[in-house]
């Protein structure tokens, strides 16, 4: 007879193995499908998150901006370090155990929490019934009550930089060069470009970023993107060229030249390897039979209301496969929003207060709306900033770029956003992602204590000054 389950969850990211634990913690019946293998031919769960994702991605950044560290900044604390030297190995052993230490460590949180882990590809069929093909070409069917679709994403390839996997690689491929590229050509300056072109610029590279676009991280505060990118070019040097689109490459040997268009017409750069970061798609290629009844949207992803719930009654879809930002802890709401909806309960993400965060130095992070989205809102809003060259830590530091800029509603007060570049932006963002969450006003925040000296000491001024009463910068205008 064919196993059954409670819940049957396809695929182990961070969408699909919260979901899993969250359900068993329900007291449902639950299981995780998992297809990845590792170098060593052995099932790793985590998804790319864990494997291949946000998790080494930090590895290398902090590795990274501790040589920089080394190099450039410990001399103006009064510390000499005589020439200071990366090994790529280690550090790349060093990221591969923390990979390893997580990705085992969702086997044991599955054990804890009596999941059970299947390994292979899950393939959804009518009336919920999944087929499991095992790594060894057996093919198994299981049955479940309800079936979580959390397949994930992968890098899109685009024609004119089709990828060899040496010199042209995707994301994945830049997080295992073993030695550093002397030229480093990155396409797209979305947040993984900025991020990997950040890691091999701080080692050494010199490193070229190539965006079609022609706004900077359009989707972020502008004015902080307008700090950010002076900071990434003119501090950091890397030379992000924004409107240049890529439409041809050609590797000769062990180089590529990468052809692009511009404003002023058709260029070409000459790199030692290029990194295709230029998004990623829903991975859904082998998991539908053709009669389970599931849709998918016109850009691929599997079509979902705002519970994640699918054309089909019992099938839900959760993290990167389905709409929205393509975030870990996007996929882990919705993971736990649906087993507690297949629990009975009464359950909603909050899509309004789900946090961004670019793990640059220093790094950006926001949370709700930017003001270019209010205005074309026609939401009449205040707005308070706290630059950190004026917070004591920052000084303290030797790190005071960036600000906090918070945007509250003018009639009601409440807050609509919070926008942070600086050090350690990403831990700063989660008081703005509590205030939204709580439905905080300015003032909530003006009424708050902050210890002092820290970096968050600018959301309290930052939100004094919403209202012209910030107590350590000059206010623009006095209170009504
Ligand atoms: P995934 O993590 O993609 O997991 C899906 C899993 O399903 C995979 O393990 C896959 O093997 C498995 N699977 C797919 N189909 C099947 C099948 N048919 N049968 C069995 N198994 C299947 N996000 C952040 O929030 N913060 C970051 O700092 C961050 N950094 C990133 C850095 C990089 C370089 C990259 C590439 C991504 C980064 N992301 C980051 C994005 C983040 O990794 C994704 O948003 C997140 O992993 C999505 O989770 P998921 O569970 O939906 O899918
Ligand atoms: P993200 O979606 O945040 O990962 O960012 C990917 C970036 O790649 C976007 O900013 C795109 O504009 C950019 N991009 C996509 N195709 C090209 C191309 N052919 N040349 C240059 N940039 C591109």
């Amino acid at each position: 007879m064919a196993q059954q389950f409670d819940v049957v969850v396809i695929g182990s990211g961070p969408a699909g193995y919260i979901a899993a634990i969250k359900a068993a913690q329900l007291g449902l019946k639950s299981a995780c499908i998992e297809k990845w293998l590792d170098k060593e031919g052995k099932t790793s769960l985590g998804g790319t998150c864990l494997n291949v994702g946000c998790i080494p991605s930090k590895a290398l950044l902090e590795s990274s901006e501790k040589y920089h560290q080394a190099h450039a900044e410990l001399k103006d604390h009064g510390i000499e370090v005589s020439d200071p030297k990366i090994d790529i190995a280690k550090m790349l052993e060093r990221k591969d155990k923390i990979v390893k230490q997580l990705t085992g460590g969702i086997g044991g949180l599955f054990k804890a929490n009596g999941v059970t882990s299947i390994e292979g590809m899950g393939k959804l069929l009518a009336n919920k019934q999944v087929e499991v093909t095992k790594h060894d070409g057996s093919v198994e069917v299981i049955e479940a009550k309800n079936v979580i679709l959390a397949m994930g994403s992968v890098p899109v390839d685009i024609p004119p930089a089709r990828q060899d996997g040496d010199i042209i690689v995707d994301s994945t491929g830049a997080l295992e060069f073993t030695e550093v590229p002397k030229r480093l050509g990155v396409i797209g300056a979305g947040v993984i470009g900025l991020e990997l072109g950040s890691v091999w610029g701080r080692l050494g590279a010199e490193v070229t970023i190539l965006e079609a676009q022609e706004k900077f991280l359009f989707a972020c505060d502008q004015q902080i993107a307008k700090d950010a990118f002076k900071t990434f070019t003119k501090k950091q040097g890397l030379d992000i060229k924004l409107g240049a689109r890529v439409t041809g490459s050609e590797i000769n040997g062990k180089e590529v030249t990468v052809m692009y268009q511009d404003a002023e017409g058709e260029k070409s750069q000459t790199f030692d390897k290029l990194v295709v970061c230029v998004g990623r798609r829903p991975f859904t290629e082998g998991c539908f039979s053709d009669d389970c009844g599931v849709d998918l949207d016109e850009r691929g992803f599997v079509f979902v209301d705002d519970q994640c719930k699918t054309t089909v009654p019992g099938v839900y879809a959760i993290g990167d496969v389905v709409r929205g930002p393509m975030l870990a802890h996007k996929g882990m709401e919705e993971g736990m929003m649906v087993a507690e909806l297949i629990a009975g309960h009464h359950a909603q993400t909050n899509y309004d207060a789900i946090p961004s965060v670019i793990y640059t130095h220093p790094e950006i992070a926001w949370v709700g709306k930017t003001e270019e989205e209010l205005k074309s809102e026609g939401v009449k809003y205040k707005v308070g900033k706290m630059p950190f060259a004026a917070v004591g830590r920052a000084m303290a530091a030797n790190d005071t770029t960036g600000m906090v800029k918070i945007i509250a509603d003018e009639e009601t007060d409440r807050l609509l956003g919070m926008h942070v570049f600086g050090l350690g932006a990403g831990e700063i963002i989660a008081q703005g992602v509590i205030s939204l969450e709580f439905a905080a006003s300015a003032e909530d925040l003006q009424l708050t204590c902050f210890a002092h000296p820290t970096m968050s000491e600018a959301v309290h001024d930052a939100a004094l000054s919403v209202d012209g009463i910030a107590l350590h910068i000059a206010n623009p205008r006095k209170r009504k």
